[in-house]
């Protein structure tokens, strides 16, 4: 029937009996046709900065004799082997992620710490752009998560914000909590993204503008590993966009209690 592959087997039990086994093998087909595309468009992807290494590294041997020559290849050597480096950290990220339960135990996490971690890791980045940051909203509240993904994940919001923004503009982190959840949102004024890319940019590898990514150091893997964290955490992602006028990414992960709140829970009377 349509979609569903169902694998049958039959075995004989004994004369007036059959076995039949019916498995459904649809979900299972699904994520091998998953894993495979990850595959190809991984081995693409790799092949473009180990491509460009060795390209520039032949250009070094016939430079030889020319220093400033060699300086500035060097350094595109540098910047395509940090490429490199990002590219295959956030494909190991994103395998991890990919493998149900690899959340390792989740706990109470300030989300004052995973807001101050992300922006002070963003910093960098948006100063050199001349791009302001800032942080409105109740920072009080602790989120039931895992501290290092949700920050990668802040992390992963706040760049591409900086990254598709003009210099000199302003990117902002709102928090605020809503019913059992903790709401952050990363709102920027840059290039926005149309109502059709919307749906496409989660994909693994997905670029509006392949050209512009690839300037600005870009993956194509972020936003995928964002929404594979939030789901991990039962929390969910949307956006608000409109091109031209700006972007706002919001994260929703369940609110916790502080753990001394759990830690003090009544004692039975003696
Ligand atoms: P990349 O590494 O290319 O930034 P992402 O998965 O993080 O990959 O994002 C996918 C694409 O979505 C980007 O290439 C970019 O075109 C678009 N995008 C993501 N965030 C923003 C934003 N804040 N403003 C405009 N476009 C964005």
């Amino acid at each position: 029937r349509g979609d569903v592959l169902l694998q049958v087997r039959v075995a004989q039990v004994d004369a007036r009996h059959v076995l039949v086994l019916a498995e459904d093998r649809t979900e299972a087909r699904r994520l091998e046709a998953v894993r495979r595309d990850f595959v190809v468009n991984i081995s693409h992807e790799l092949k473009t900065p180990v491509g460009a290494l060795s390209l520039l590294a032949e250009t070094v041997q016939d430079a030889a004799d020319d220093p400033e020559a060699v300086r500035r290849f060097a350094g595109s050597m540098q910047s395509e082997a940090m490429r490199l480096g990002a590219l295959v950290h956030e494909i190991i990220e994103l395998s991890r992620l990919q493998v149900a339960g690899a959340l390792d135990g989740l706990r109470a996490v300030p989300v004052e710490q995973i807001v101050t971690e992300s922006v002070d890791r963003a910093r960098t980045p948006a100063e050199s752009r001349k791009i302001r940051l800032s942080v409105a909203g109740d920072l009080s509240g602790y989120v039931y998560g895992d501290h290092n993904l949700l920050v990668t994940a802040l992390r992963n919001l706040l760049d591409n914000a900086v990254s598709y923004s003009a210099d000199g503009s302003a990117v902002s982190v709102g928090v605020r909590r809503v019913d059992d959840f903790v709401e952050l949102s990363v709102v920027d004024q840059g290039i926005g993204i149309s109502s059709d890319q919307q749906e496409r940019i989660f994909e693994r590898f997905y670029r509006v503008d392949p050209a512009r990514s690839r300037e600005t150091g870009g993956t194509g893997l972020g936003l995928s590993i964002v929404k594979h964290v939030v789901a991990d955490h039962g929390g969910e992602i949307s956006i608000w966009s409109e091109p031209g006028q700006g972007s706002t990414f919001t994260i929703k992960i369940p609110a916790a209690r502080a753990p001394e709140e759990l830690d003090a829970a009544p004692v039975a009377p003696s």
